[in-house]
């Protein structure tokens, strides 16, 4: 069985899961069925992928008990505010075709829209409804986060960032470990920008792992939750294979010097 940490509020997250963003509506029923048989609990899905309805299809038709997968989803930018993301989130949950979703996340602050506290407050409704069990936010920095705390007394349970080998966030990471908020790593494998760095090809021969390997049980090690995307069959089984190696302290710090402050993806306080 893969790890989990326990959650803020006392629910349980499988370490590893996979996300969907960009695989096409009538791929994801299969990608998400394959997932689950290869040995994935943690599924990452966004209503901005545009396949909410294909994660919905693969749950049902899986073997795999609902109360043992996490489901996540994510509010896009233009239903952030109270009530459009309390509906926002009614229609994801009938999309998925799910009672309830295990986590929910705002996916930008969009801090010029600077709605985002709106929006957390709907979360932590849904949540004392029932609609949600866990809730979280994607793309915070460090304002964002402590502004919808002060201001609620509600910790998200995680928070969603950009984070791979060369962008390796250390001063969010810390922040995140002193408020009991759980790191979960996007785009993880940084579009293989790292996989020749001499430092994931010496641990890959050292390991007799492949370079993408060497950097998921990076983030392993660092304590994040990681949600690798692949739609074949192979790859989600390479991806998962994490767990019966470790890298030394010595690899550890080689990739984490790869740090480049480079993202792949838009910056969060412009973006949005
Ligand atoms: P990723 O780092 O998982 O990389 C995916 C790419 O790597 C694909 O081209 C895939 O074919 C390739 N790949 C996967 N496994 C491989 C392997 N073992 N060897 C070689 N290549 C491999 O990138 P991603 O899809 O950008 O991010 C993962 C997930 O993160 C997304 O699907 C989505 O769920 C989530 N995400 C969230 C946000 C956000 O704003 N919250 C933004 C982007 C992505």
């Amino acid at each position: 069985m893969q790890p989990h940490l326990v959650l803020n509020d006392g629910q349980s997250l499988p370490r590893l899961g996979f996300g969907l963003w960009q695989v096409p509506q009538d791929e994801t029923a299969r990608v998400v069925r394959e997932g689950l048989a290869a040995g994935y609990r943690l599924i990452d899905g966004a209503a901005i992928y545009g396949n909410e309805a294909g994660l919905g299809d693969g749950l049902r038709r899986t073997d795999v008990p609902r109360d043992r997968i996490f489901v996540t989803t994510k509010i896009w930018n233009d239903r952030q505010g109270y009530d459009s993301t309390k509906r926002a989130a009614e229609e994801s949950l009938a999309r998925i075709g799910v009672e309830h979703l295990d986590c929910l996340l705002i996916h930008w602050p969009c801090p010029d829209q600077d709605r985002y506290v709106e929006t957390w407050r709907a979360l932590v409704s849904l949540r004392s409804e029932g609609r949600v069990k866990s809730i979280g936010v994607s793309n915070f920095m460090a304002p964002h986060l402590h502004r919808i705390i002060d201001e609620t007394g509600v910790v998200p349970v995680l928070n969603q960032i950009e984070l791979h080998p060369r962008l390796v966030q250390a001063e969010l990471r810390a922040l995140h470990a002193r408020l009991g908020i759980v790191t979960q790593s996007w785009t993880p494998l940084g579009q293989g920008r790292s996989f020749d760095a001499p430092a994931v090809q010496a641990a890959a021969r050292r390991s007799g792992k492949s370079p993408a390997q060497v950097i998921l049980r990076w983030h392993l090690q660092l304590g994040c939750s990681v949600i690798p995307r692949s739609t074949r069959a192979q790859g989600l089984a390479e991806n998962l294979d994490l767990f019966d190696f470790a890298l030394t302290p010595d690899e550890m710090d080689a990739i984490t010097a790869l740090d480049a402050d480079e993202r792949t993806g838009p910056d969060p306080l412009r973006f949005g």
